[in-house]
């Protein structure tokens, strides 16, 4: 990729806070920088909010609740749809942006502008289709009319592992539902969110409709909106010890609520699956976005009889990863996030080794500029080994082995985290049984990646409460009213 394409596409950034349709400084002035994680070297600045934008957008969002709500859904579908339309005219600038800013590989990038866009179309289609519902009492004495409206002014807090999707995925039916929404991006991959914005404006949605408020101070700038009683929707995805302190403080205010936390996704392999798909599956459920994904596979647990050749195979396929900067010609892996990122996998991988793993592969940290961790294979994983119950979040694979199915549920369910299983069998009834038996808000069977615009993506137990995307995800911002009429006939 041309060094002129990224001084182009990093040019084209809006890098204001963007509240009641201007771009603006924040109060204060303070920018902050956004770095390349595959070279650590500034991209560029942006404003730093403080508390006071964020309320200030709150008036904003506030201000336009009333006339976004009452537009037409066609109208609100139009918007929707163009910005889709948009995002495709400048897919290969978005996906160069997010390699930028977040450093995974470019054919990632271009994946996630397929599916983070799809949630434009998906909600631009939703939008026309809500519907309400006229009945009889069983006396027969009334009528009950069920109507949707929107909730209200929503904040949208996004992380960094998906700056297009995360987003889009909650402005889309945010949106569609004619709700006013305030986004705070991660302080790490601001960029897309802000240049997507633009492409807002471009499609004509209204001043104050959508605002985006990067910020340095996510705490400071978050509790007093959280507070603020004009705002009646918080939708937050991020790490589980945030989202329970979010939790709380939407308490305060009864806020409406989507969660969508962490996971610590189980990979079962029984004995009668077909190796080679699980072992594709495998790569896609641990490799795709360098293993910085909510639904990466954290826990391989495979049956002991098969579990020698799983291993042989997908370490084999683990070794011809090419590694390096995300907008290289092939590379598969590319940076960490963050020295943290780093220090984390590096505590992981050393404790499960001296709690008696083997490394097939990998191991730590690449020798090179950037944040860089090889991609890792680790068999014979024991029970208790901390990587079993945290959130990798890095290319490491850990295998244990199972020896029968009781066992495979327990190990899977054993677990405070509950988004995503994968399962892989030929064995119809099993599937079946462990869709009724593992505790799992989404399940991948005989597939590694689950993520689709049509689907209901989301988790339970400490992964979160609600659903984004398919017909659920507009309900999330749309409010039930019921009316009681007499009988027309009384
Ligand atoms: P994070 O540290 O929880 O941050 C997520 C977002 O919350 C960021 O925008 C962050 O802002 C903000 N934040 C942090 N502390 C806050 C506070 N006190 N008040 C208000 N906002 C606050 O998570 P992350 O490291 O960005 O993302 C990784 C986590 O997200 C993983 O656990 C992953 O599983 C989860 N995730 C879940 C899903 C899902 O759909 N279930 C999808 C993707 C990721 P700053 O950037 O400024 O810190």
């Amino acid at each position: 990729m041309a060094a002129e394409d990224e001084s182009r596409v990093l040019g084209d950034v809006p890098t204001g806070l963007l509240i009641g349709g201007s771009w603006q400084d924040a109060t204060g002035g303070e920018r902050f920088d956004v770095t390349d994680p595959s070279t650590g070297k500034v991209l560029v600045s942006v404003a730093d909010g403080r508390p006071e934008d964020g309320i200030r957008a709150l008036d904003a969002a506030a201000a336009a609740q009333e006339s976004w709500g009452r537009t037409s859904p066609r109208s609100r579908s139009d918007v929707l749809r163009r910005t889709w339309e948009l995002v495709q005219e400048r897919k290969d600038d978005i996906a160069l942006l997010m390699t930028l800013e977040m450093g995974k590989p470019l054919a990632e990038s271009h994946g996630e502008v397929t599916y983070g866009g799809e949630f434009l179309r998906w909600f631009s289609e939703e939008a026309v289709r809500i519907t309400g519902r006229y009945g009889v009492n069983p006396e027969g004495t009334g009528r009950t009319i069920v109507s949707q409206h929107p909730v209200g002014p929503c904040y949208l807090i996004t992380p960094w592992n998906f700056p297009l999707a995360m987003a889009t995925r909650k402005i889309a039916p945010a949106l569609a539902a004619g709700c006013t929404v305030i986004v705070k991006p991660a302080e790490l991959t601001p960029l897309t969110t802000l240049y997507v914005a633009k492409l807002f404006e471009e499609a004509g949605v209204p001043a104050g409709v959508l605002n985006v408020v990067p910020t340095t101070k996510a705490g400071a700038l978050t509790e007093p909106v959280l507070a603020d009683s004009r705002l009646r929707k918080l939708s937050f995805t991020g790490s589980t010890p945030v989202g329970v302190k979010l939790l709380q403080q939407a308490a305060g205010n009864v806020l409406r609520t989507s969660m969508e936390l962490g996971g610590n996704a189980p990979f079962i392999v029984f004995e009668d699956a077909d190796l080679d798909a699980a072992v594709e599956g495998a790569m896609l459920a641990k490799f795709r976005n360098i293993g910085q994904a909510c639904t990466a596979s954290n826990r391989f647990v495979v049956h002991e009889s098969v579990a020698d050749e799983f291993a042989a195979k997908l370490t084999e396929r683990v070794q011809a990863l090419p590694i390096g900067r995300g907008t290289d010609e092939g590379v598969r892996i590319g940076p960490l996030i963050n020295e943290a990122a780093i220090e984390k996998a590096e505590r992981l991988v050393k404790d499960a080794v001296e709690r008696g793993a083997t490394e097939r592969i990998g191991g730590g940290r690449v020798d090179r500029p950037g944040t860089f961790f090889s991609p890792t294979v680790l068999d014979h994983v024991k029970p208790g080994s901390d990587i079993l119950k945290t959130e990798i979040f890095g290319p490491v694979v850990a295998v244990s082995r199972f020896s029968s199915e009781e066992e495979a549920v327990r190990i899977a369910n054993d677990t405070e985290f509950g988004l995503v299983s994968y399962v892989f069998t030929r064995d119809l009834a099993r599937g079946q049984r462990m869709i009724e038996l593992l505790e799992t808000g989404m399940m991948g069977l005989n597939v590694g990646v689950i993520s689709n615009a049509s689907a209901p993506f989301g988790g339970v137990k400490q992964s979160g409460v609600g659903r984004e995307g398919g017909f659920e995800g507009i309900h999330e911002y749309l409010s039930t009213k019921y009316t009681m009429t007499p009988s027309p006939f009384a």
